[in-house]
């Protein structure tokens, strides 16, 4: 594997000579390397796009009709499916997710540009009735060259997202993977030159965050930022894109809560609460990370909960347990000090899952843990710890249970269960978060669903329809005729 950007329709090599050892997180070892991308690599990728795109968008990319961008991106989702394996295998690999994870994300990745070759037709503007002799008219124009930070956790489905609806409102795209997780990325920019995308539309520049990510940002070339991962690297990303008043869209993870009400029928629930919290390990920006419990039903659903996590299995991704291994050291770090403090300051464990033989000693695997009666205020429930571990409360009555459920910094998702109609759409109407799921929970995945959050959780929104407004700017045009 040459350690490469992915530059104006090729592999390019870095302008530095520096590289980033790729980490296998099953075992610890190093299976390839990456290029340290720089600030020069940056700036070569965003003037590769800002050439697709032209100076008027009259450039190859920026030139193309809605039809043909439409009917590249159903290309590049074909495409993807034909090479699903190998993206699947190269996924789980870099990542060290269960193969049957890694599987469902290259199908994600082909239905999101599936999804957005559909809707770019179907992207226009209005008339607008105003005074006596004018026609006005809005038209939705593409920002122009977009920057995509994309995190490591589910590097396919949000390059997906965003990268997709990006293209598909008429974009040039330069991404900047995750240092942990750039493979497949860089694959697919390549399979994009092969269906036929014009040199310039998608790049790949890998290294850093704090390098390449921050060029990136930086970039005055760059005219929309779109950013999936921590609120502190959030932040930054915020102050860097306002210094120079350039739109930012921010996905920024969350603590989400579902409220489990007494009437709920638990033998739908309680498969849906664990898979929301050990699905990849539980780094999951919208995990479901609280389980709040009306009092009456605490006990039965601690219990059936503990029997649960005690059943779940981490081992390596082609072993296809319930679970693989973190994604690198800091966070198996990071994980294991939020579990360890929550015992020193006596919070009950119920129950734990357990790691496989067969997983390497050197990998970094995190048994699912299941603490029950947590208190609100503690770390336990309003830190997003990003993996496997699952905090459950119990909550006296309607009141306190949305109170609960909205007392935390973060607001991205939350499932309510019950079976009252009245209640469902009462709760749904009062947590502050930007998707809310009933007797449900992620709609199993929701490419056509709009998702973001409030607070800290980040703004903007992606996924659905809704993307594409982000991924454009309005224009008001204004005819006097008389
Ligand atoms: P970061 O937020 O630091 O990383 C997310 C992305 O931002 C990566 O691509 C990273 O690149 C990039 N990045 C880092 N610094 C900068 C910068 N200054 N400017 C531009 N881009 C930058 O998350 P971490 O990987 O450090 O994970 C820490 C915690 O963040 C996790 O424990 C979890 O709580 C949260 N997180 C949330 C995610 C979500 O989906 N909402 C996803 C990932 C993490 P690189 O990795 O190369 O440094």
């Amino acid at each position: 594997m040459t350690a490469t950007h992915y530059i104006d329709g090729g592999r390019v090599a870095s302008q530095g000579t520096e590289t980033i050892a790729v980490i296998d997180p099953s075992d610890g070892q190093r299976f390839g390397e990456i290029a340290r991308g720089n600030a020069a690599d940056v700036d070569a990728a965003v003037r590769a796009a800002r050439k697709a795109m032209g100076e008027n968008f009259d450039g190859p990319w920026g030139a193309m009709t809605a039809l043909e961008r439409g009917r590249l991106l159903a290309k590049l989702g074909a495409a993807v499916m034909q090479h699903h394996e190998e993206l699947a295998q190269l996924e789980a690999r870099d990542t060290g997710k269960a193969l049957r994870v890694a599987r469902n994300d290259a199908t994600a990745l082909a239905r999101y540009f599936e999804y957005y070759a559909g809707a770019c037709d179907k992207l226009h503007g209005d008339t607008l009735p105003y005074e006596r002799g004018y026609t006005v008219l809005t038209v939705r124009m593409p920002h122009g060259v977009t920057g995509h930070i994309i995190p490591w956790n589910y590097p396919m489905q949000i390059a997906g997202r965003s990268v997709g609806a990006s293209l598909a409102a008429g974009n040039a795209c330069v991404v900047k993977p995750a240092e942990d997780a750039s493979l497949s990325l860089l694959r697919l920019a390549e399979i994009a030159t092969e269906v036929g995308f014009p040199a310039g539309a998608l790049n790949v520049v890998t290294g850093y965050g704090r390098e390449a990510g921050a060029a990136l940002c930086a970039h005055r070339g760059i005219d929309h930022i779109s950013f999936t991962g921590s609120t502190i690297t959030g932040r930054s990303v915020g102050l860097a894109a306002a210094e120079r008043h350039c739109p930012v869209t921010l996905e920024l993870g969350g603590k989400s809560p579902q409220l489990v009400f007494a009437d709920a029928d638990l033998d739908a629930a309680v498969p849906v609460l664990l898979n929301a919290i050990i699905q990849n390990a539980g780094q999951t920006c919208s995990a479901g990370s609280r389980v709040l419990v009306e009092q009456s039903v605490y006990e039965e659903v601690v219990k059936r909960l503990s029997e649960c996590f005690s059943a779940v299995r981490s081992g390596p991704p082609a072993d296809d347990l319930d679970m693989g291994p973190l994604i690198n050291e800091k966070q198996f770090r990071q994980v294991r000090d939020m579990v360890a403090t929550a015992e020193a300051n006596g919070v009950k464990v119920a129950a734990r899952g357990t790691v496989s033989s067969n997983a390497s000693a050197n990998g970094y695997y995190q048994e699912a843990v299941l603490f029950r009666d947590v208190p609100a205020d503690s770390e336990l429930a309003q830190r997003e710890v990003f993996g496997p571990v699952l905090a459950v409360m119990p909550f006296a009555d309607e009141a306190e249970a949305i109170r609960l459920a909205n007392g935390t910094d973060f607001g991205l998702v939350a499932g309510v269960w019950t079976r009252d109609g009245g209640r469902q759409l009462r709760v749904a109407n009062k947590l502050h978060c930007g998707q809310v799921f009933i007797n449900n929970y992620g709609a199993a995945g929701g490419v056509e669903l709009p998702f973001g959050g409030v607070k800290s959780s980040g703004f903007g929104r992606e996924k659905g329809f809704e993307a594409l407004l982000g991924f454009t700017t309005l224009k008001t045009i204004a005819i006097k005729h008389g």
